[in-house]
Parts: C-alpha cells; structure tokens; sequence
C-alpha cells in the first residue's frame, strides 16, 4: 500500500508488525464495559483503567463509563461496578459484596489462570515467587490472591541472588503475563540454578499476546532506521515492546500515545520505519500514526507477519447473550 500527499515528499518504507494492538483479552475487558452500558444504561463504575491506554478510557467515559481507583470512590449503587483486566487482590470482590455491589469481573482469563496457579502451589504449601513489576496491577492482584507473607516478588536476576527462602526445597514461581520474554528467562534460569527442585509452568505465565508482539518486533527492529511503538506508557507490554525494539538492533524506538505525540527530530532522515502497538492500544491510534508519516513522507506500507492469532475470551457470565442489544 502506497500512501502519498501533495508535493515532493521523501520515500518511507513502513514495516507493520502483525500481530499487533488488541489481545483477546483487551478485546473482552472493553466488550464488558460496553455491553454492561448497553444492558443497564449509565453509569457504569469501572475499578482502574479497564486496560492501559487512555484513548480506550476516554471512549468509554463519553459513552457513560466513571472510573474509580477503589471501591471507597462508588456511592451505594446497583449500577454495574467491574474489575479491569488486570485482575483484583481477593479483598475487592469481597468489599464489592459486602458493599452488594453488581461486580462484574474483566479480568483477563490468563490472569486468572496465574491466579489459580498461585492458589495450587499455596495449597501444596509451597512459597512462591513471583516475577513481575512492583506496583503493576496485575503484581499486586496476583499477591492479593492469597495471604500476606504467601508471595516474594522478584523483578530481577539480582534480586534472585538476594531472596532467602523459608524451606529452599519447597519452592515454585509463577510470573506476570506481560514481561519481557528474555528478561523473564534469564531470572527463571537464575532461579532454576539456585532452587533446582523449583516448581513452575512450562516455560513462564507470558501470555501468547504478549509473546507473540515481541517476537515480530525482534524480526521488524534490525531491518528498519527507526522503531513506534503506539501504546500509553504505562501499558507493560508496551513499554516492553519499546525495550525489545533497541535490544534488536534499533536505537531509534520510540513510545507514542497519539500521533501528536510524535518527536520528529527522532525521525529525521529516515527512509524506513517500524510500527508495531501494545495490547491496549487501539488500531485506530496505528492509522493515525500513519496517517502523520504520510504527511511528510510517501510511504510505502508493508506487514511483516509473525504469528497468526484467533484467541477469544467469552464475556463474563452475567454480559453473555446480550450482544444484540448493541
Ligand atoms: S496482554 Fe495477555 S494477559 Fe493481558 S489482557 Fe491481553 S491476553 Fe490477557
């Protein structure tokens, strides 16, 4: 696909990462809100941003959505209250039903799976790690699941070499769903080394969304002058997909919101770019970055394909079947 405006305009070859932006998991969080508008009207009170990116926040408050930090911020209410896909600490859906809240749960699936992962090594009474990002909501969900004291978290290889366990033979890990791949190898491999008899999943709790932006970024970073990352810094997918990008080859990656955004001195000259978008970030936010390329130059837009992806998640019980009251 060509793209191109008035007037001489340099050549840019633009390589589009696929699979890129929405996961299935984002996909069912923003449904949720906006079945749950549609079947019960506004307000609809959502715990967090439903997904890191602000542009998705600032639909669904138009359409109706009010979005709160904690449960302390909502009036005693029937509207709709849901968890965003992040997960919640065990202590939310409980305050929500002690407050008879209407909750309804966005979490994404795969963050549940880490959840249930932690309750069965809990069960077995093993101490786990957990990797991950301090003060990550999906982090402080995950450690939520059960009691204080029940989980480390260790963000590095580092602070694997520092973690003193109760019993070293009765240990397992599970990790966040959005970290580096590489990154999360290394600290497997370190916990592996020091605590063989570890107990784990397979490889790690990275979710296939996650994995799979990654590793197209890896393939699209050394063939290109320059790197977008479209996405809301505070998305970890997307922060980690700007980390990836330079590790591959390119010193010219950038994160962008919006594609006013856009610091053009970084891409000047330039004759070929990647774009690639976290899970969280809209596809209409890539057309817009673009569309802003193809302002100043005449670009040429090629896909540079991956994976295939055909994930979805079902709606939360209670939204399921409602689809046609759209
Ligand atoms: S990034 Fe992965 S874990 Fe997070 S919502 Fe998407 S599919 Fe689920």
């Amino acid at each position: 696909m060509t793209v191109s405006g008035a007037g001489q305009k340099p050549p840019l070859k633009v390589l589009l990462c696929s699979p890129r932006g929405f996961c299935a998991g984002v996909v069912r969080a923003i449904d949720s809100v906006e079945q749950a508008l549609a079947r019960y009207g506004a307000p609809v009170y959502v715990r967090h941003e439903i997904v890191h990116n602000r542009y998705v926040v600032e639909s669904l408050k138009a359409k109706g959505a009010i979005f709160v930090e904690e449960l302390d911020e909502i009036p005693d209410t029937d509207a709709p209250v849901i968890f965003s896909a992040h997960g919640v600490p065990k202590s939310i859906p409980a305050e929500a039903q002690r407050r008879q809240f209407f909750a309804l749960d966005a979490t994404c699936p795969l963050v549940t799976k880490v959840h249930r992962e932690a309750e069965i090594h809990n069960k077995r009474g093993r101490e786990i790690v957990l990797i991950g990002h301090a003060g990550h909501p999906e982090v402080v969900g995950t450690i939520g699941q059960l009691p204080s004291g029940s989980i480390t978290l260790v963000q590095s290889v580092e602070e694997v070499a520092r973690f003193k366990p109760h019993d070293a033979a009765n240990l397992a890990y599970v990790t966040q769903t959005t970290l580096s791949v590489d990154d999360t190898a290394d600290i497997v491999a370190a916990l592996k080394a020091r605590f063989p008899q570890i107990h784990g999943p397979h490889k790690e709790d990275i979710c296939y969304a996650t994995t799979n932006r990654q590793e197209v970024v890896k393939k699209v970073a050394p063939m290109v002058d320059a790197m977008v990352v479209v996405g809301s810094p505070n998305s970890s997918n997307t922060q980690r997909l700007k980390e990836v990008a330079e590790r591959a080859g390119c010193a010219r990656a950038a994160l962008v919101e919006r594609a006013t955004d856009i610091d053009w001195s970084l891409f000047d000259p330039i004759a070929s770019i990647g774009i690639t978008a976290g899970a969280s970030a809209p596809e209409v936010l890539v057309e817009e970055v673009i569309g802003a390329f193809a302002e100043r130059y005449t670009v040429d837009v090629e896909t540079v394909t991956t994976a295939d992806e055909d994930m979805f998640f079902p709606l939360p019980r209670q939204l399921r079947g409602n689809e046609a009251a759209e």
